[in-house]
């Protein structure tokens, strides 16, 4: 049995990266950029207004105050989209709008609410600044200045300023194929009715929901028995053409736990077997030439998880994100929980907002691994040390959020 982090490391340790394509701006999303990104433009494009108002020459505003006014001729208006191009006079100014282009001659826009507007003139009773409410050229990134680093995921944002750069098409890397196989003679596939003594089929679905989280649709779901021959074989067959092979269930020591004899069998290399942690301690980490074989525990709970710390962290750094590992925090305990000495466990928990703002993080009722409930409601994980029996309410504990998008 090896800690935690060790077995995170090793993860880490074995991953390839993926290689990259060039894919059409509006299926990026998700993705990670392979490249960095330059400017090819500067941002903003041209200096343009701020807010609506009246663009003017603010040196003609200098000595303007609310005993001597100064008054100027409103000369023509300014829409957002409009390429205005005759030079204003040092004593006009011109009606404008947000994101409107600022006309030659001008160098400031006064807000509407602060000017007094009568007939074709506005009266200025303030001096107004050189610059004042102007998006200047530039002012966000130059051109050629690296807007979007290698690694970066395509968010909202990256997608949005990317298609305000002009891109069409970028780089990214390529999606893994993933297969998984689903184990265990007692299983029915959801809509049929279980026998005396089967279950239905819960990992399949939510495994699959897991990956379509994090973009990705796998090559192939195959639920088996426990029989060690048709193991092998869709073993074999997910082995053919899957970056990453899944396997759920059949992997701790039952006398029908076959996963680490056919996985033996097939030339799969051992790099764990079994972490210290709650739930997920059977949990089977190999290498086949490249292929990456994850072999989850088959209760729900421990599935899910192992698959959040483990595969996810595979899928990142083979995607390209350089260390991608959850962000830690500290949140109030509202109830005590126990354990035993030896395995860090990850409790399911809800974050909230006590009376004062502060954050509490409450466990939730349910916490056995075969307990999906006790999941459903989690957004948060709390981190129970190995070594630590008792997290005493009240205390601060280490959190970290449980997310199935990324
Ligand atoms: P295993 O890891 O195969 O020993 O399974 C551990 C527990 O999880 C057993 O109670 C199984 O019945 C249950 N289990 C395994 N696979 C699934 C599945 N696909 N859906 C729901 N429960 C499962
Ligand atoms: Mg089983």
């Amino acid at each position: 049995m090896i800690p935690f982090e060790t077995a995170r490391d090793l993860i880490r340790q074995h991953c390839f990266r993926l290689s990259t394509e060039s894919v059409a701006l509006e299926k990026t999303d998700g993705r990670v950029l392979a490249v960095d990104i330059r400017a090819r433009s500067p941002m903003p494009r041209f200096d343009s207004s701020a807010v609506d108002g009246y663009a003017l020459s603010s040196v003609q505003t200098k000595h303007a105050s609310h005993g001597v006014p100064v008054t100027l001729p409103v000369i023509a208006t300014i829409r957002a989209g409009d390429a205005y191009r005759l030079r204003a006079g040092q004593q006009q100014a011109l009606r404008i709008f947000t994101g409107a282009m600022l006309p030659p001659g001008t160098d400031s826009v006064i807000m509407q609410e602060h000017v007094r507007q009568e007939q074709g003139v506005i009266l200025i009773d303030r001096e107004v600044k050189p610059g004042e409410n102007v998006r200047r050229k530039g002012e966000e990134f130059s051109r050629n200045d690296t807007v979007l680093k290698k690694g970066t995921r395509v968010t909202p944002p990256v997608h949005g300023l990317m298609a305000a750069m002009g891109l069409r098409s970028v780089r990214v890397t390529r999606m893994p194929r993933v297969s998984v196989i689903v184990t265990g003679s007692e299983l029915r596939p959801s809509g049929e009715r279980p026998g005396k003594g089967e279950i239905i089929d819960s990992n399949s679905p939510s495994i699959a929901a897991a990956l379509a989280g994090c973009g990705i649709e796998p090559m192939s779901i195959h639920r088996v028995d426990d029989d060690p021959e048709a193991l092998r074989a869709a073993m074999s067959a997910g082995l053919m053409n899957s970056d990453i092979l899944i396997t759920v269930g059949g992997v701790s020591v039952g006398d029908y736990d076959f996963v680490r004899d056919v996985s033996d069998t097939l030339g799969i290399r051992e790099i764990f077997w079994t972490v210290a942690m709650k739930p997920g301690k059977p949990n089977f980490f190999g290498k086949k030439g490249k292929t990456l074989i994850f072999g989850l525990p088959g209760n729900p709970v421990a599935a899910l998880l192992s698959f959040h710390f483990f595969v996810r962290t595979a899928l990142s750094i083979m995607t390209g994100r350089e260390q991608e590992t959850e962000t830690l925090f500290q949140a109030v305990l509202t109830r005590e929980v126990r354990k035993k000495a030896g395995r860090c466990e990850f409790v399911r928990a809800a974050l909230s907002n006590g009376p004062k703002g502060e954050l509490l993080v409450s466990p939730h009722k349910a916490q056995h691994s075969h307990m999906l409930s006790g999941m459903t409601e989690a957004n948060a994980l709390i981190h129970f040390p190995a070594d630590t029996i008792c997290l005493p309410e009240n205390q601060l504990v280490t959190v970290s959020l449980l997310q199935w998008t990324y």
